[in-house]
């Protein structure tokens, strides 16, 4: 089976993740999507995160009805650190014989120097699938120099740019802006009954 792997901290899951997940579906073959949301990301530390309980009622509804997206708990039910790296070794085990491919968005991809073990990461990929994103400019060739495994693997979906990000959502809600239609309507409905996001 082709299983994409798409790693978030999804805080909250909006509806670039579902446009851009699903045009990688569609473009790459994935049979699933398999998304695997993060506790504390290595990369986002020090950062203000939302409790995991919110972050995955707020995915499980992202997800409800989409029988192609599947949550994963490879980094929910493991302790701390969550590499990347780690997380695929541990999603081989679980479905062994499956061709995985990782997706991300150009600013995930531009920062992956700077992830950890990046080399045994990209080797660990069997490809890995990038979607465009505003303000993300990949200086391809040093990424590739850093990570050579890199170069059989990226392959870029032709995604829409949207200029959508969980932090812009989470600055909407907190100062009263509009938000609504940035999110999936069970996401949004959620947010709005239980007050989340509004400090
Ligand atoms: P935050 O604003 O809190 O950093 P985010 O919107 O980037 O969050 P994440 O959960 O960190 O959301 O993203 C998960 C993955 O989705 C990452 O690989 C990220 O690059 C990608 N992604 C999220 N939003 C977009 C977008 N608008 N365009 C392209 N890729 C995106």
């Amino acid at each position: 089976m082709r299983t994409g792997v798409f790693g978030g901290t999804f805080d909250p899951p909006h509806i670039a993740h579902l446009i851009l997940a699903d045009e990688c579906r569609h473009q790459l073959r994935l049979e699933r999507v398999l998304w695997v949301l993060t506790q504390t990301p290595p990369h986002k530390l020090g950062q203000e995160i939302s409790p995991l309980d919110q972050r995955l009622a707020l995915l499980q509804a992202a997800l409800d009805g989409e029988s192609a997206f599947v949550l994963s708990r490879a980094d929910i039910d493991r302790p701390a650190p969550h590499y990347a790296v780690d997380t695929l070794r541990i999603l081989r085990a679980e479905y062994p014989g499956d061709t995985l491919v990782y997706l991300m968005g150009g600013d995930s991809l531009r920062d992956l120097p700077s992830w950890h073990a990046p080399r045994q990461f990209a080797a660990a990929c069997d490809e890995i699938g990038v979607m465009r994103r505003p303000g993300a400019q990949v200086e391809l060739d040093e990424v590739t120099r850093q990570i050579p495994e890199l170069l059989e693997k990226l392959r870029w979906v032709d995604t829409p740019l949207i200029g959508i990000s969980a932090s812009e959502v989470r600055r909407r809600i907190r100062e009263g802006a509009p938000y609504r239609h940035y999110l999936p309507p069970a996401v949004a409905g959620l947010i709005a009954s239980r007050g989340w996001y509004l400090d």
